[in-house]
């Protein structure tokens, strides 16, 4: 039998659809997979081998017994990355202090997939708590970047890049607080979606940061992530910000004359070789008759400051509830011993996500709230209003997803301050709300590139048109690392 490893979503439903090869073949070859190289990559935290086989095994049944409900993403393997709860399956958001934890309840990103038939392949690896841009901060030691494997593969959806890069599953689902979807994807050269604030529900999301994240998609083509874009996304009770009306995705790009604004500022901000990539990505899109020109954004300027500022001030506040009453472990079997409920237990926390808790706090106390929380959100305000007319000019906005090429571990872990810094490009996304998606753009010292592609609220249709046609016009540029 061929290997399937290689195959999209579309791919995957037509060919288990169709008979070429049965939902457990498939599911078998990428457990196989998962044995093999996941040693090297180190993308799952659990696999959930017997949950996956027998899901094949119902979806092959309602096939060969011809039934209609057979759903869109029929046999498609999926990982989930481990701080969205799944049922059953432990979610350990790769800390210490959840490593037992298992969730009584389906986020409803994950329901929905399994409504539509997918496979939860398991769970994957992440920063603590999704803090972080490496993967290098997790209880289970870092995700390796299937480009190179003595490099970073971003974060902190780390394992949810890597995995579907390596060929370990075909899609995955991150949270992308601050570009953790983003970073990831372009750091393994996949295709990775941070949806609109409020178009993909957060209920079953373990919150960092809860008005700038969202649950997104990752695979390795366009078409992947619209498929399950359609799958997750929508109103939803259980989630009070989800929108009412999110419109379904089409994969026949129609709009002519997109007009791309390319972020000097951030593309002069990169390194050399990026700078570059994007450039000739510009240039690609002039010579497919978009309307393109240089634009420039002063609020980027102070946005990382204020991203951080409100993404550690909300981590404290939501981390709270790891007091050891409502998460926690059980410490004395023998005696009640209060102060070990909150002191000794919050000290199984990682070193970021105490500095996150403390920073936090502080931004928030009553003499310094003016001072740093208040204005990080006057900054969150003056960045909204400027996009917002740059949205009148362009349909789409261009720039770098990352400000450099992946990098080797332990270059950025000893210094927080370097490692907020590469967040530049991604962060504007999620404090204005905006959808955001990174494509492959090209290759430099055979590491990956990525082109990140910005759209005004609700406008992912035109993101994806625009995506897409990148992406078929630059189809000499995709290939699959050696493992
Ligand atoms: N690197 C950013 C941070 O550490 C983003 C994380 C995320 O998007 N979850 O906050």
């Amino acid at each position: 039998m061929a290997n399937l490893c290689h195959l999209d979503s579309r791919q995957i439903t037509l060919g288990i659809k169709n008979g070429d090869f049965s939902a457990e073949e498939y599911v078998s070859q990428i457990l196989e997979r998962i044995e093999k190289i996941d040693g090297k990559i180190n993308a799952f935290i659990t696999v959930d081998k017997e949950g996956a086989l027998e899901k094949a095994r119902l979806i092959d049944r309602k096939i060969r017994n011809g039934e209609q409900n057979i759903g869109p993403l029929a046999g498609v393997t999926v990982g989930i990355k481990d701080n969205i709860c799944t049922s059953g399956l432990k979610t350990t958001c790769a800390s210490k202090i959840l490593e037992d934890y298992v969730p009584p309840y389906d986020a409803t990103a994950v329901r929905r997939l399994k409504e539509s038939d997918a496979i939860i392949m398991g769970k994957l690896n992440l920063d603590e708590f999704a803090m972080g841009s490496t993967t290098e901060y997790s209880k289970n030691g870092p995700t390796h970047n299937p480009w190179n494997i003595d490099y970073v593969a971003g974060g902190s959806s780390g394992g949810s890049a890597a995995s579907v890069a390596a060929l370990e599953c075909a899609i995955s689902l991150g949270s992308d607080t601050g570009g953790s979807i983003r970073c990831p994807a372009s750091f393994c050269s996949v295709v990775g979606l941070k949806p609109t604030y409020g178009s993909v529900s957060r209920y079953g999301l373990v919150s960092y940061a809860n008005s700038l994240e969202q649950i997104g998609p990752i695979g390795k083509t366009v078409s992947d992530v619209v498929m399950v874009m359609n799958a997750i996304a929508g109103k939803d009770n259980r989630d009070h910000t989800t929108l009412e009306l999110v419109p379904k995705y089409t994969l026949n790009p129609t709009k002519k004359n997109i007009r791309v604004g390319l972020v000097k500022e951030l593309v002069e901000g990169a390194e050399p070789e990026i700078s570059k990539c994007i450039y000739s990505a510009m240039d690609l899109f002039s010579s497919l008759d978009f309307k393109c020109e240089e634009t420039s954004m002063n609020s980027i300027e102070y946005s990382l400051s204020s991203y951080y500022t409100i993404a550690m001030a909300e981590a404290s506040s939501n981390l709270a509830r790891y007091d050891n009453i409502r998460y926690g472990f059980d410490l004395s079997p023998d005696g009640y011993e209060w102060n070990m409920y909150f002191s000794k237990v919050r000290s199984n926390f990682g070193q970021e996500v105490k500095r996150r808790i403390i920073i936090g706090s502080y931004v928030l106390s009553a003499g310094y709230y003016g001072k740093y929380y208040l204005k990080a959100q006057k900054v969150r305000s003056l960045l909204k209003r400027e996009l917002k007319s740059l949205f009148e000019k362009y349909d789409i906005l261009i720039a770098p997803t990352m400000p450099l090429l992946p990098f080797k571990f332990g270059d950025k872990i000893e210094d927080p301050l370097k490692m907020y810094l590469i967040d530049i490009d991604t962060v504007i996304a999620n404090l204005s709300g905006i959808p955001a998606i990174t494509v492959p753009a090209g290759f430099s010292n055979d590491l990956p590139i990525g082109l990140q592609i910005m759209a005004n609220e609700l406008q992912e249709q035109t993101m994806l048109d625009a995506a897409l046609i990148f992406e078929s016009a630059t189809n000499n540029i995709q290939r699959s690392p050696d493992l």
